[in-house]
């Protein structure tokens, strides 16, 4: 059992939680990430380790489902099931120059910890930071930090630029071209912003968020056709080549159980009338 330490609304249904977790804290690297099983009968949901500190790992979650529910319910001392990890590719400790970070709403709690490397690793970085709007713009002071350039997007124009932050890439690329683009974000985001460095050729990663249940590349759930083999999110990534994912596949798999997940979170609702 991990003991929940500290809980902070961050925005609205989106929670920073402090989890007391000392051999995770102690092995993780940047890029990891963490399968949390938040109940007994809650289901194993992948969720990216924002930070660390000696004993604890914080984690930034949006209450979507169940699952996510389930965790944003809990009070600070409550022990929640199980968290294992950490898991997932360490994210390379390279300087590839110059760098444009993507971060499409909660996709920012993926951003900081992987910006905070790229800077430490001597990365010139230009942060695009989109969110529906000004509530949900996430972490701008950690990600301005570590950012050369940082472009707020809003699509409904209540803070920044209005727009998606693909509307933002087109014109930092109109400019110069980079060494690597990273899109963390909405699965639709990605495969924009992989479309549009894919003319130019720019190298281009993206953290992917399929549907997972193991994480330890057993069940095959988080499977992905990737060029002309299939790679698995949990041990091959989360980080992978945009340009050589198979977006028209991954999409319409991330919605194949949106009529059981509905079912069960509305049943864990009436429960808890
Ligand atoms: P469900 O009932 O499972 O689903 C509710 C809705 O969310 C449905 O519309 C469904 O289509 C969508 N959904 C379900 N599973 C996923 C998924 N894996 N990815 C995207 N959408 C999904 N989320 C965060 O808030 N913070 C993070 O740091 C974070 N890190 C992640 C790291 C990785 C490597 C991966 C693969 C995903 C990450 N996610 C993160 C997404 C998170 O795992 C899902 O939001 C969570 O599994 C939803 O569980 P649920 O039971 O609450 O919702
Ligand atoms: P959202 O729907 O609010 O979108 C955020 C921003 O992405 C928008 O403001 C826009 O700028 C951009 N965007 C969205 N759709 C686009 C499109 N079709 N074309 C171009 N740009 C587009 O995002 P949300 O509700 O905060 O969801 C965040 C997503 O990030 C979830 O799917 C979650 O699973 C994922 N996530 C992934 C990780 C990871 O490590 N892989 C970590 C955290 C969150």
């Amino acid at each position: 059992m991990y003991e929940l330490i500290g809980k902070e609304l961050i925005a609205p249904e989106i929670w920073k939680i402090k989890v007391r977790a000392p051999h995770i804290a102690k092995a993780y690297k940047p890029g990891n990430f963490v399968i949390v099983l938040p109940h007994e009968r809650g289901e194993r949901i992948p969720l990216t380790v924002f930070d660390t500190d000696q004993e604890n790992i914080y984690i930034v979650f949006q209450e979507v489902g169940k699952s996510t529910r389930l965790l944003g319910k809990m009070d600070v001392g409550d022990q929640i099931q199980d968290v294992m990890g950490p898991t997932g590719h360490e994210f390379p400790s390279q300087k590839f120059g110059n760098v444009v970070l993507v971060a499409g709403g909660v996709g920012a709690a993926t951003a900081v910890p992987l910006g905070r490397h790229l800077h430490a690793c001597g990365n010139q970085i230009t942060t695009i930071l989109g969110a529906r709007n000004k509530d949900l713009v996430l972490f701008e002071r950690e990600l301005e930090s570590i950012s050369e350039k940082l472009i707020i997007t809003t699509d409904d124009g209540s803070y920044g630029t209005k727009g998606f932050v693909t509307d933002a890439l087109k014109e930092v690329l109109s400019t110069k071209l980079p060494d690597l683009v990273i899109a963390i974000g909405p699965a639709r985001m990605m495969k924009a912003v992989s479309d549009l460095t894919k003319p130019s050729a720019i190298k281009t990663l993206v953290s992917l968020n399929s549907i997972m249940v193991c994480g330890t590349g057993m069940c095959g759930a988080c499977r992905v056709g990737y060029g002309e083999t299939t790679v698995l999110t949990c041990i091959d990534g989360p980080e992978l080549d945009g340009h050589s994912v198979d977006w028209d596949t991954l999409l319409p798999r991330l919605n194949m159980y949106k009529e059981e997940e509905t079912l069960s979170l509305s049943l864990m609702e009436k429960e808890s009338r």
